[in-house]
């Protein structure tokens, strides 16, 4: 079967090593992305000169009519997905609980929970054979804040993590006979963008101390456990967690 991948998040950190190491495997990759085109075009032409296929959709995925064009989109031109990796996720600057006001968390709830479902929902409504679909996987890409609690800098990212995971648990119940896998990776410490967002860029190296295994870690070892789960030598995981934090 010709298979076929949604990673949204993909321009840029764990998302893009994911899109160039899933192409690598054979997957058609659609890149999805909020507003750098660059970095997904260039993730997109890395893939193609590579010799794999790639289309970049820009697409905000917190919004349910932006969702369900970028499905439609891949059925287009990619054809039937077989899998989906959520990982478009966002941070805000550290803070204490008591300092952060409704509208931040409503945007961290926003961007990292809902676009979670509502992508979900979309590949469900595709892969599952209850709906006449061939099956098909979902990694999530959670975080090891949700079992840590990022006491300090960003509680509220920490608990949207913690409904990823519990989405993972409940949706992979609901699907499990319906053909579906779907598990979750929980990383921390990777050097990635997403450190600058949070107001501290060097905070991986800050913190390589504390890591047991004493350095950070890198997106493609995220990529590398995300595509297992989502491969056939994973066929008999579902609502499980694979957690890459170097051993915190
Ligand atoms: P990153 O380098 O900052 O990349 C974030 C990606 O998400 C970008 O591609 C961005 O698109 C996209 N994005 C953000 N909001 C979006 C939206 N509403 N719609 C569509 N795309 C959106 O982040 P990262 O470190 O790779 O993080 C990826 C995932 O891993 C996140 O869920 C994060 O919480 C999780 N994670 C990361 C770490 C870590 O240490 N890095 C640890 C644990 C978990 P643009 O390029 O267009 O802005």
């Amino acid at each position: 079967m010709h298979k076929v991948i949604v990673i949204t998040g993909a321009s840029r950190g764990i998302g893009a090593a994911t899109a160039k190491l899933a192409a690598a495997r054979g997957y058609a990759v659609c890149v999805n992305y909020l507003k750098n085109h660059a970095a997904a075009q260039c993730t997109v032409d890395e893939i193609i000169r590579s010799g794999g296929i790639a289309i970049a959709v820009a697409a905000d995925v917190s919004l349910e009519a932006e969702v369900q064009r970028l499905f439609q989109i891949v059925d287009e031109q990619l054809g039937p997905i077989t899998a989906l990796v959520n990982s478009a996720g966002i941070l805000e600057p550290q803070m204490r609980v008591d300092e952060m006001d409704a509208a931040r968390l409503n945007r961290i709830f926003a961007s990292n929970i809902v676009p979670y479902f509502l992508c979900a929902k979309e590949a469900v409504k595709r892969m599952s054979n209850r709906y006449g679909g061939n099956g098909g996987v979902i990694v999530n890409v959670s975080s090891a804040a949700s079992r840590l609690g990022s006491a300090g800098e960003y509680v509220d990212y920490a608990a949207s993590k913690g409904a990823i995971d519990t989405l993972t648990i409940g949706l992979s119940k609901e699907v499990a006979s319906e053909g579906i896998r779907v598990n979750a990776v929980r990383p921390a410490f990777i050097y990635t963008d997403i450190h600058a967002d949070g107001g501290e860029v060097g905070r991986v190296d800050r913190l390589k101390p504390t890591i047991p295994m004493q350095r950070g870690g890198t997106a493609l070892e995220v990529a590398q456990a995300i595509l297992w789960l989502a491969s056939e030598e994973a066929s008999y995981a579902t609502g499980t967690f694979i957690d890459l934090a170097g051993g915190k």
